[in-house]
């Protein structure tokens, strides 16, 4: 039986940060993994190989679409999917060698196996305890799927399967217009798929900024995908190679059938921590599975304490990982903190979608007075070079004290843009702060400051 001060069960980007920093700040730290490799869910089926593949097949849009446009001329090039598949495990193993070379530099020790906590202080590996000052869960999250729809990975896949499809789909059928969705389904769409996404609610993206949807539905509906809102999938059922799925039109009631080569199933997550023994342990859970935390983390159970999928909150890697660095400056004696006011959230398409803070509607519903600032891509002469002029930065201040509220961009590198209002809003700039901050130009971060001059006295190039 080894001790150690504290053990982190899962090594996603929750787990394997907290471990790190554990490790940093003087603690004797372990990282259970089950898989293979480390890097849970976002590294090795998530947010790394989604990255790979939107990559790869948006460089296949821009060969096909832009090339000739900049006198770059030459036969367009084919998709091998198989040494696609390649180039994106490639990528995983980059990133998941990187997280064993990350332990052994700072004394983290992997624990390989699947872990269940017998008793508080207590890390159970098939017939090994090992001992714990300090429980830390970051077991993730698993794909959810709905009544009437099994995934098999073959036809009917979840984000993992469809990582690995066998080829291209002739047709992909996408079940939930949200992250996974619209990620995997516009880049399949790339690739030559005939791409419907059926959605349960009368828009895509729930949570995303109203007029940032809808813009965003033009966009994707300009680039081949079909869109069936206001529809809830009855029931999939399979033959050797195909799919068939009933929905129901909510408003009229009326039914109707799609034919499919695959169907994903992109209808949200749920909490992972089967085999835990939480149960047994009387750690309380919520009636969706989420484990209850305190704001440091702790679970109702001494000892053992709960961070990212598996807790309240935004399904977000970076979220998790905030809360892993929290969690372990709590138990190194530090005031580990996350400010759940500004946590961006990105989707990976092209063009990107980014949000942070408030949307219009939430202030709306809170009564709250404010002004948007907004700038088209249009007007930046970055987007226009690069065929990126698509979307708009709307930045949203009180309309008071100008303090920045929130910003939704759809655009260009959107993700990245995105920061320096996440920064902004830290420090609790105004939206003239931004205004005044000299931006190199010609850049895409203009648009933000451009936003922002739409705050006051207006912006310059609209
Ligand atoms: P989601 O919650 O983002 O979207 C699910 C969608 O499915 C919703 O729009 C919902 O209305 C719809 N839906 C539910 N039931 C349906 C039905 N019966 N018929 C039709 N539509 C239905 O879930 P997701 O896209 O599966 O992603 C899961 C989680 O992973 C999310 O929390 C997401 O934020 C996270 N994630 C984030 C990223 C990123 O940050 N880029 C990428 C991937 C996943």
């Amino acid at each position: 039986m080894s001790s150690y001060d504290v053990i982190v069960v899962g090594s996603g980007p929750g787990g394997y940060v907290c471990a790190i920093r554990c490790a940093q700040l003087g603690l004797k730290t372990a990282c259970v993994e089950g898989r293979e490799t480390l890097g849970g869910t976002c590294l090795n089926v998530g947010c790394i190989p989604s990255k790979a593949l939107l990559h790869a097949s948006h460089s296949l849009h821009e060969a096909t679409h832009n090339f000739a446009r900049m006198g770059l001329k030459g036969a367009a090039p084919k998709v091998d999917w198989q040494a696609m598949l390649a180039y994106k495990d490639d990528v995983i193993g980059q990133n998941t060698k990187g997280i064993e070379f990350l332990f052994r530099k700072n004394k983290v020790d992997w624990l390989k196996g699947w872990a269940s906590i017998p008793a508080a202080g207590q890390v159970a590996i098939a017939d090994q305890v090992h001992k714990a000052k300090a429980v830390v869960i970051a077991t993730g999250s698993d794909s959810a799927t709905i009544p009437g729809v099994e995934i098999d990975e073959r036809i009917v896949v979840s984000s993992t399967g469809a990582l690995e499809l066998r080829k291209i789909p002739g047709k992909l059928l996408v079940i939930g217009a949200g992250v996974i969705g619209l990620e995997l389904g516009s880049a399949y769409n790339r690739l030559g798929s005939d791409v419907t996404v059926i959605e349960f609610l009368d828009r895509i993206v729930p949570g995303v900024d109203g007029e940032a949807a809808k813009a965003f539905q033009r966009i994707l509906k300009r680039q081949g995908l079909r869109f069936i809102t206001g529809a809830a999938v009855q029931k999939v059922e399979t033959t050797k190679t195909k799919a068939k799925a009933t929905y129901k039109l909510r408003k009229s009631g009326e039914e109707a059938v799609l034919e499919a080569d695959t169907v994903l199933v992109a209808t949200g997550r749920r909490p992972f921590t089967q085999g835990l023994g939480l149960d047994s342990l009387g750690v309380n859970v919520s009636e969706s599975g989420q484990i209850l935390t305190d704001a440091r983390y702790a679970t109702s159970v001494h000892g053992i304490y709960a961070i990212g999928d598996c807790i309240d909150g935004p399904m977000l890697a970076h979220k998790a990982e905030d809360e892993g660095m929290a969690v372990a400056e709590s138990l190194a004696g530090q005031a580990g903190h996350v400010n759940y006011g500004v946590i961006p959230s990105v989707i990976y398409t092209h063009p990107e979608v980014a949000n942070v803070g408030e949307t219009e509607e939430s202030l709306k519903d809170k009564g709250r007075a404010y002004k948007a600032g907004k700038f088209s891509f249009m007007g930046n002469g970055r987007a226009k070079a690069n065929f990126s002029s698509d979307g708009f930065v709307k930045l949203l201040a009180d309309a008071e004290t100008d303090r920045i509220l929130g910003c939704h961009i759809i655009g260009p590198a959107a993700g990245d843009l995105i920061h320096e209002v996440c920064v902004a809003m830290e420090f609790g700039a105004a939206a003239e702060d931004l205004a005044r901050t000299c931006h190199a130009h010609p850049t895409y971060s203009e648009a933000v400051r451009e936003a922002a001059l739409a705050c006051g006295d207006g912006p310059i190039h609209a």
